[in-house]
C-alpha cells in the first residue's frame, strides 16, 4: 500500500501557507487525503462495522492498513516513521475513518493525540526513538491514562502515586477507563509525584505493558465503539526507569491538559464522522421509502430534519476545521477545541437522533446502521473532557477575553 506521507508530501508543503479562509475549498494534498480514506472506509470499514460492533472485535486487520497508510500518526515527523502532515489533515482522516467504523476511529484517535502526541512534544530525542518509532505502522498503538476510580472531570485530583527510589520510579494506583488498554504496548500515565503540590505535583510517565506490576482490569462492557477495548491500568509496586518520566517532574497536568486540547479536535473529528455517516444513511433511507405513494424524502417534515441535520455537521465542521488550521499556525486554541468538540459531539447525537426518526422502525434494530451511529455518537459527548467541562473551558475563556 502507497503511503499518504509519500503521495501528498508536496501537498502537504503548499497547504501550510493557506489561510482559513481557502478552508471552504481545501487543498489538492487535503482533497486527496480526503477521497483515499473515504475509499478506505468504503472498502474496507464499512463492511466490517457492524461484526466488529456486534462481536466486540478489536479491528486489527484493518488498523494495520490504516498504519500502511500512514493514518495512525498523521502528524508525527517522518524521521519518527509519522507522516509528517498538519493537523487539519488529521482531521480529515478522522472523520472519514469514524464515517466508516468509529472504533477504529477511536483507537486511532487515541495513538495520534493521546499517546503519540505528548511522547513527541515532550519526550527527549532516546523516548522518541524508543516509543514514537514502533508505534505509528498500526501493529502496536499507545494508550492514555489520566481518569481514575475517583475522578474523571476532575483530573487534577489524581490518587496514582510515583515515587523516586534510586534511579526507579515506582507506582502505586488504577487508571480507568483507558481505550486501547488491552491492544497498547506502552501507556502514557499520569502519577503524583508530590500530593500537597495537587495538580502541580503530577508527572507523566511512559510505562510499557511488559512492566512487572502492570496489569489489565477487566474489559468493559460499553454502549457503543464496541470495537475499541477500554479497561483499568492496575499499577502495584511497578518499577520503571528513571528515565521513563516524560517532561520534568510537576509538568503532568500541563502535559495532560495541552494533550486533551488537540485530543479534543480528533473526536470532534470522530464525531463528524459519525454525523456524517448517519446523514447518508437517513438521505439514502428517505429517497427509497415509499408512503403515502412517493418517497419520504419528498416530505417536508423529512426535509426539515435532513436541512437541521446538515446545519448541525456543516457549522460543527467549520468549528472543527478552525480549531485545526489554529493549532497548524502555532495560535492558541484552547477555546476553538473545545467549541469543536461540543458543538461535533451534539451534532453527532442530533444527527443519529434524527437520523433513526427518518428509518422509523427500520432505525431501531440492527439491520441498519442507524442505532449503532445513536450508541457510537454518545461517548463524543463524554470522554475527553463531557459536554459541561467544554462549556466551562469555553465560558471561562470567553469571560477572560471580554473582561480584559
Ligand atoms: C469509553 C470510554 C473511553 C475512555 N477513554 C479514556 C482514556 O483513554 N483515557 C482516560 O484517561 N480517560 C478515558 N475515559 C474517561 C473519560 O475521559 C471520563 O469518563 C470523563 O472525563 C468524565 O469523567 P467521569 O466519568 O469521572 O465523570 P465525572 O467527572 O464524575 O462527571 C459526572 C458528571 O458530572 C459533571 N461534572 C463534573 N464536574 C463538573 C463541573 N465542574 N461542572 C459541571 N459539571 C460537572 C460531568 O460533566 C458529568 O455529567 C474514557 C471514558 C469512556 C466511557
Amino acid at each position: 500500500m502507497l503511503s499518504l506521507g509519500k503521495c501528498l508530501q508536496t501537498g502537504a508543503r503548499l497547504c501550510k501557507s493557506r489561510s482559513i479562509a481557502s478552508l471552504s475549498a481545501l487543498s489538492e494534498t487535503h482533497q486527496m487525503l480526503q477521497k483515499t480514506c473515504r475509499d478506505f472506509s468504503d472498502n474496507e470499514l464499512i463492511p466490517i462495522a457492524a461484526k466488529v460492533d456486534r462481536e466486540h472485535l478489536y479491528p486489527a486487520e484493518q488498523i494495520q492498513k490504516m498504519g500502511e497508510l500512514g493514518l495512525m500518526a498523521v502528524s508525527v515527523e517522518e524521521r519518527f516513521g509519522g507522516t509528517g502532515l498538519d493537523y487539519l489533515a488529521y482531521s480529515i482522516a478522522m472523520e472519514e475513518i469514524s464515517r466508516g467504523c468509529a472504533s477504529a476511529g477511536v483507537i486511532m484517535s487515541v495513538n495520534n493525540s493521546l499517546y503519540l502526541g505528548p511522547i513527541e512534544r515532550y519526550g527527549n530525542e532516546q523516548q522518541k526513538q524508543k516509543y514514537v518509532a514502533g508505534y505509528t505502522d498500526g501493529k502496536t498503538v499507545g494508550c492514555f491514562a489520566l481518569s481514575e476510580p475517583g475522578n474523571g472531570s476532575d483530573a487534577g485530583a489524581a490518587s496514582t502515586t510515583a515515587t523516586l527510589r534510586g534511579d526507579r520510579w515506582i507506582l502505586n494506583g488504577t487508571k480507568s477507563w483507558i481505550t486501547n488498554a488491552y491492544e497498547a504496548g506502552s501507556a502514557v500515565v499520569f502519577a503524583t509525584t508530590d500530593k500537597n503540590l495537587k495538580h502541580k505535583g503530577i508527572s507523566a510517565f511512559i510505562v510499557p505493558k511488559d512492566t512487572k506490576g502492570f496489569t489489565l482490569g477487566k474489559k468493559e462492557d460499553k454502549l457503543g465503539i464496541r470495537g475499541s477495548s477500554t479497561a483499568q491500568l492496575i499499577f502495584e509496586d511497578c518499577e520503571i526507569p528513571k528515565e521513563n518520566l516524560l517532561g520534568e517532574t510537576g509538568f503532568g497536568f500541563k502535559i495532560a491538559m495541552q494533550t486533551l486540547d488537540a485530543g479534543r479536535i480528533g473526536i470532534a473529528s470522530q464525531a463528524l464522522g459519525i454525523a456524517q455517516a448517519s446523514l447518508e444513511c437517513a438521505v439514502d433511507y428517505a429517497n427509497k421509502r415509499i408512503a403515502f405513494g412517493k418517497p419520504i424524502s419528498k416530505l417536508q417534515a423529512i426535509q426539515s430534519k435532513i436541512a437541521d441535520m446538515a446545519v448541525s455537521l456543516d457549522s460543527a465542521r467549520l468549528l472543527t476545521w478552525r480549531a485545526a488550521w489554529m493549532k497548524d499556525n502555532k495560535k492558541p486554541y484552547t477555546k476553538e477545541a473545545a467549541q469543536a468538540k461540543l458543538a461535533a459531539s451534539e451534532a453527532a447525537t442530533f444527527c443519529a437522533h434524527q437520523c433513526i426518526q427518518i428509518l422509523g422502525g427500520m432505525g431501531y434494530v440492527s439491520d441498519m446502521p442507524a442505532e449503532r451511529h445513536y450508541r457510537d455518537a454518545r461517548i463524543t459527548e463524554i470522554y475527553e473532557g463531557t459536554s459541561e467541562i467544554q462549556r466551562l473551558v469555553i465560558a471561562g475563556q470567553v469571560i477572560k477575553e471580554l473582561s480584559s
